[in-house]
């Protein structure tokens, strides 16, 4: 197998030099404050670029797409679920509405037909690693972030599906995940508008925290299974529909040279 060869990204090398800088300052006797400062100063940059999702100092994110029409495009995480996936795909029908799916690996391993299933209706399904390790994943190791890149390519792959775009759990990133995307033809999608779906106590409230933020080329961050409310699970989706609707936003699924 050919390997790609694929550079660092430059917050990283520069952040890994001034440290390396600080060493040899310390070394060579310098004040011990001002050889410390040295070292802690990329922190800040470093944790910028991991944990705020939009950032782009390690990573190229998506956060929205370039359009001249009245379009949005519709993101659902954490499928699939043999319970929300199916009721979704009939209300996405039902509003002649296109939209991708994020899903978990392994729940992809254990339900390949929703795969197929949503691919046959006409939707897009994308990678959102394969255990949604969403507290670790930033500090996992090399051979953890590649397992979790791996394994869910496979899973997807038996299911005949091979994902163009991955999103890190939570929006938290990985200090050399710019490279393994690459090295894996991925690229990571953020979003513009965060529904709050996970974490809402009803359906309505999703709904009021979409609407003010919606603009044609939002990327909106959806989610489904066991983990939202149950009065939110696919509930939430359906009032998004239905605001796009009344609103006159087409959902789609853009073109990778729309993405921004
Ligand atoms: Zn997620």
């Amino acid at each position: 197998m050919r390997v790609k060869a694929v550079k660092l990204p430059a917050l990283l090398v520069v952040a890994l030099a001034t440290k390396a800088c600080a060493f040899v300052l310390w070394l060579a006797g310098a004040k011990p404050a001002l050889a410390a400062a040295c070292f802690i100063a990329p922190d800040p940059f470093l944790l910028w670029g991991l944990f705020v999702p939009s950032a782009q100092g390690l990573v190229r994110v998506f956060t929205h797409f370039a359009t001249n029409r009245r379009e949005v495009w519709l993101t659902i995480d954490d499928g699939p679920d043999p319970e929300d996936t199916p009721r979704i795909l009939d209300l996405l029908d039902r509003h002649g509405a296109r939209a991708t799916f994020f899903v978990i690996g392994e729940r992809a391993a254990r339900h390949p037909e929703l795969i197929r299933e949503i691919v046959r209706r006409g939707h897009e399904v994308a990678h959102h690693t394969h255990t949604h390790p969403h507290a670790t994943f930033w500090c996992a190791g090399p051979a953890r972030l590649a397992a979790e890149l791996d394994r869910a390519l496979a899973a997807l792959g038996e299911a005949g599906v091979k994902p163009r775009w991955f999103r890190p759990p939570v929006g938290i990133k990985h200090l050399l995940l710019g490279r393994a995307l690459a090295q894996r033809d991925l690229r990571c999608v953020g979003w513009t508008v965060r529904s709050g779906d996970s974490r809402a106590g009803s359906a309505a409230a999703v709904v009021r925290q979409v609407a003010p933020r919606l603009r044609s080329g939002a990327i909106v961050l959806l989610h489904e299974g066991p983990r939202l409310t149950a009065s939110v699970r696919v509930q939430g989706i359906a009032l998004v529909l239905e605001m796009c609707a009344q609103r006159g936003f087409a959902c789609v699924i853009p073109r990778a040279d729309q993405l921004r």
